[in-house]
């Protein structure tokens, strides 16, 4: 039997969640074939992980390039036994919601399936990372009569999504996730699919250095509230599902496992529901804040479960089969991994 080690092409290798894969790829003894923007962000990232020969880089620029991927694709493809597809844009500092947001997605999406089953004839499975935002847009989330389950699709029309960043963003997971099913099928693939669909994902970075003054937009909602004062006020603007990170890495490396196990499913990644003035609760827990940051009204969001749809993510949470990390725990270790590289802790 060969002992060689199996090889996964990792997109968006620079990522916050894609860091987290990575490190949980490698120690599973996988070879990782990397994508990255940049040299630059190349180096970093070799460096974190102590320049182990395992991990190798591809540069692909831009995921709107509808040949993107195919270079490294035609370099690489017959090495390659898995695919985890995590790069997209997630951010709402936007221009224009098609162009930076959609077209990326989409044209991401479709590039580097496209890529693979042209050049990877060895290839075993293929994850991308999704989101809830492809179960339901923010507004269906609030209609607490609603039920979302891991077959519940987000029916946001193009034009709604088009006119804030909000909802462009949320149109774009659902675009990118679709465009994957409908091409598994057309090209009649024989190799695994599954969608990891993560709601908001909290929880430290994979490493201190990548520890910056403005993080990832899910870790910003935390770090923006290390910054405040007690007078500061816990504003309504959030309340939807959370997950921790490291959760969501063992989600995208499960499937590479036991193929056809996790074949065809989409995983609804939620460890329960939080508003703002839960994470600032939990926040004034650590000894270390308590009395510097905003206070907010107390235990507020403590029912906020009962104002929005409710999930049930039974069906991940068997075929998984791991308990997730507390909001509480997730909210302490990002928080505390700032305030160390900070020097406050
Ligand atoms: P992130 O740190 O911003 O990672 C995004 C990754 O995508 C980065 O590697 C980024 O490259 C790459 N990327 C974005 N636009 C690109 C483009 N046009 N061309 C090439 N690469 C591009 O965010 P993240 O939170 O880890 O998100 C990773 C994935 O998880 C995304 O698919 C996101 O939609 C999904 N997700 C995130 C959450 C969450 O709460 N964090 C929840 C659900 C789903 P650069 O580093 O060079 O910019």
């Amino acid at each position: 039997m060969s002992t060689e080690k199996q090889t996964v092409f990792l997109s968006g290798a620079s990522g916050y969640i894609a860091q987290h894969i990575l490190k949980d790829l490698l120690a599973a003894g996988f070879k990782v074939i990397g994508s990255v923007r940049s040299e630059d962000k190349a180096q970093a990232i070799a460096k974190n992980f102590g320049n182990t020969e395992d991990l190798s880089f591809v540069y692909v620029k831009d995921i709107a390039d509808p040949k993107a991927f195919d270079a490294a694709f035609e370099e690489h493809g017959k090495n390659i036994d898995f695919v985890v597809h995590s790069a997209s844009p997630f951010r709402f500092d936007i221009n224009d919601v098609n162009e930076d947001l959609i077209v990326p997605a989409e044209i991401g999406s479709a590039g580097i399936f496209k890529a693979a089953t042209k050049y990877a004839p060895n290839l075993k499975h293929f994850v991308v990372t999704s989101s809830y935002a492809s179960i339901a847009d923010a507004p269906t989330d609030t209609k607490k009569e609603l039920t979302f389950t891991e077959k519940t699709w987000n029916d946001m029309t193009f034009e709604q999504a088009v006119t804030n960043a909000v909802d462009g963003y949320y149109y774009s997971k659902t675009i990118a996730e679709k465009t994957i099913w409908n091409l598994a099928k057309e090209l009649n693939v024989n190799f695994g699919i599954t969608a990891v669909n993560p709601s908001f994902v909290f929880g430290p970075q994979a490493f201190d250095a990548n520890v910056t003054k403005v993080l990832n937009t899910s870790c910003q909602i935390i770090n923006g509230f290390l910054d405040s004062t007690p007078e500061t006020v816990v504003d309504e603007s959030i309340k939807a599902a959370f997950v921790d990170v490291r959760d969501v890495a063992k989600a995208h490396v499960a499937p590479l496992l036991d193929s056809k196990k996790f074949n065809g499913e989409r995983l609804i990644l939620s460890q329960g529901r939080f508003g703002n003035q839960s994470v600032v609760d939990a926040l004034n827990k650590l000894p270390a804040l308590k009395g510097k940051i905003a206070v907010g009204t107390p235990h507020r969001d403590d029912e906020v479960a009962q104002e929005l749809a409710k999930i049930d993510n039974s069906r991940t949470k068997e075929l998984l089969g791991f308990p997730f990390v507390s909001l509480d725990e997730t909210v302490k270790d990002t928080a505390e991994q700032i305030l160390k590289v900070n020097g406050k802790l």
